[in-house]
């Protein structure tokens, strides 16, 4: 059985996030949406309501789950019996970036954890949560870039109604 893990920030989740979940449940056998806590880092939501969102939005796909982890990906596939992580490709900006972090994790870890690509759908070719936030902060409308619940609580967060 291969139990992949895709972690991310997910700050908020987006609907780019969301494709290559369903995408990756089509491949692999278990797939667990990992939500990094990273101290050094401000977010928007807590991981708590990373979590939550992540939940709501998966609770139709039955071979995946939420979890969430700090420091190194590798000792948290070590620990979880994960061979394979999966991170999603935009554009060639991403590219420099994930493969470094790709090559790092092979090298770095015992049974060398392997990272599998997927290249984003081309209407969420755009989208990140850091833009979600910023057209949200303005006041614009992300009602396309995010579930409807998220779009909520981003309204709740950010004060706007
Ligand atoms: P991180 O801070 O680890 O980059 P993110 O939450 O920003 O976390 O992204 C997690 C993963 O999802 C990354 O591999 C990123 O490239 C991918 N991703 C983000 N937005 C999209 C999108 N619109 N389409 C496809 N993949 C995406």
């Amino acid at each position: 059985m291969i139990k992949a893990v895709y972690p991310g920030s997910f700050d908020p989740m987006t609907l780019g996030h969301l494709d290559i979940i369903k995408r990756a449940s089509k491949m692999f056998e278990q797939v667990v949406v990992c939500v990094l806590n990273n101290k050094a880092k401000s977010p928007l939501f807590s991981v708590e309501d990373r979590v939550k969102i992540l939940n709501e939005a998966v609770k139709d796909l039955p071979n995946v789950s939420v979890d969430t982890f700090e420091g190194l990906l590798i000792d948290y596939a070590k620990e979880n019996n994960v061979h394979v992580a999966i991170r999603g490709l935009r554009a060639v900006t991403d590219f420099e970036y994930e493969l470094q972090i790709a090559q790092t994790n092979r090298k770095f870890s015992d049974d060398g954890l392997d990272t599998v690509f997927l290249t984003t759908s081309l209407e969420y070719a755009y989208l990140s949560s850091s833009v979600v936030k910023e057209i949200a902060s303005f006041g614009g409308d992300v009602s396309r870039c995010v579930p409807p619940y998220v779009d909520e609580m981003i309204r709740e967060k950010i004060g706007r109604v």
